[in-house]
C-alpha cells in the first residue's frame, strides 16, 4: 500500500513538472530545468549559507528559466543595441519568474523567484563581486548545461548566451539529469578576447581563475557610457546551436561600427568605444 502511494506521488510529481514546463515556455522561456535543493549539498560548490534550503527551509525544488541572447545584437558589443537587449532579457526574466511563481501559488504551492541579478549598482560588485544566489549553479543542477572556463553556464542550445532566473518552490518535482560531460572545450577564445585579461588558466582545472574586480571595474565604465554590459567572453564562445544558425560572424564590420556610433555617450570614432573596449571587437 505504501509502495503504491509512493508510485502515485512520483507520477503526480512528473505530471506537475510537465505542467510547469509548459507554462514556463508559454511565458517565454527558451529553456527550463528542474533541480532538487539537495543538489546544493551533494555537489558542495558553494558554502552552506548559499543553499536555498538554508535560507528558505521549506524549499524543495528550484526551477531555472533561461532566455537567449540574440547573437546579431550581442556581436555589436559594446553598444546600446546590446545594452537594450540585456535590459529586455531582464524584463522577460522578471515577468516570467513572477508569473510562474504565481502559477505555482494558484496550484497550492509556496513559490517565489530569486531575482536574476540582485545588486544595487555595479560599483557594489567592484567591492564585493559575489551574488547572493548563483543562477549558474542552479542551471547546472537543473541539467541545463555545464560551467565553462569563463564561469558561465554553457548550454547546448545557446552556449553561454543565456540569461537565467530561478523560481524556488516547496513542490517536490523530479529533477532533470545533470549533464556530466563538460560542454566547454577549453578553446580559450574567451580568455584571449577579454578586454581586461580577467582570466588565468589553471592547469589542473577547466574553470579559470577570474579577476571579477577587473571585470566589474570595466563594467562601471561601460555603464557610464550606456553600453553596459560587456559580453565579449560569451560572444566569442563557439559552443551552441545558435552559432550554427547565425554563423560565426552575423554582423558586418561596418555594421558593428554603425551600431557603436549611435546612442552611447562616447561613440565609435570619438575615441570612446575604442578606448573602452581597447579595440573594436569584430
Ligand atoms: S564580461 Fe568582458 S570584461 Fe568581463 S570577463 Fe567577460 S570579456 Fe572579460
Ligand atoms: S570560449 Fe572556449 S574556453 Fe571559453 S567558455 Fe567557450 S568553449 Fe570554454
Amino acid at each position: 500500500m505504501e509502495y503504491i502511494k509512493e508510485v502515485d506521488k512520483v507520477k503526480e510529481g512528473y505530471k506537475l513538472k510537465e505542467k510547469i514546463r509548459k507554462e514556463a515556455i508559454k511565458l517565454g522561456a527558451n529553456i527550463v530545468g528542474f533541480a532538487d535543493v539537495k543538489s546544493w549539498e551533494e555537489f558542495e560548490n558553494t558554502s552552506e549559507s548559499y543553499y536555498p534550503q538554508n535560507i528558505w527551509p521549506w524549499s524543495k525544488s528550484v526551477i531555472v528559466l533561461g532566455v537567449q541572447i540574440y547573437l546579431p545584437m550581442l556581436e555589436t558589443t559594446p553598444s546600446v543595441v546590446y545594452s537594450e537587449l540585456y535590459d529586455t532579457t531582464n524584463r522577460m526574466l522578471d515577468e516570467m519568474s513572477y508569473r510562474l511563481a504565481n502559477y505555482l501559488n494558484r496550484l497550492g504551492h509556496k513559490a517565489f523567484f530569486f531575482p536574476r541579478d540582485c545588486y544595487g549598482d555595479i560599483s557594489v560588485l567592484v567591492k564585493k563581486p559575489e551574488a547572493a544566489f548563483s543562477h549558474v549553479l542552479a542551471g547546472k543542477y537543473a541539467g541545463l548545461g555545464t560551467i565553462g572556463y569563463n564561469h558561465t553556464l554553457i548550454t547546448k542550445e545557446y552556449g553561454p548566451r543565456v540569461r537565467l532566473v530561478s523560481v524556488i518552490t516547496d513542490a517536490e518535482l523530479p529533477p532533470d539529469e545533470v549533464i556530466e560531460k563538460d560542454l566547454c572545450i577549453k578553446c580559450l577564445c574567451c580568455k584571449n578576447s577579454c578586454p581586461t585579461s580577467a582570466f588565468t588558466t589553471k592547469e589542473d582545472a577547466l574553470i579559470a581563475d577570474m579577476d571579477k574586480v577587473k571585470c566589474a571595474e570595466y563594467h562601471e565604465k561601460l555603464r557610464n557610457n550606456y553600453t553596459y554590459p560587456c559580453g565579449v567572453c560569451i560572444k566569442v564562445c563557439p559552443i551552441g546551436e545558435d552559432k550554427k544558425l547565425y554563423g560565426t560572424s552575423s554582423v558586418s564590420k561596418e555594421g558593428i561600427i554603425h551600431c557603436q556610433s549611435h546612442g552611447a555617450k562616447e561613440q565609435f570614432g570619438s575615441g570612446g568605444v575604442e578606448a573602452l573596449s581597447l579595440e573594436v571587437r569584430v
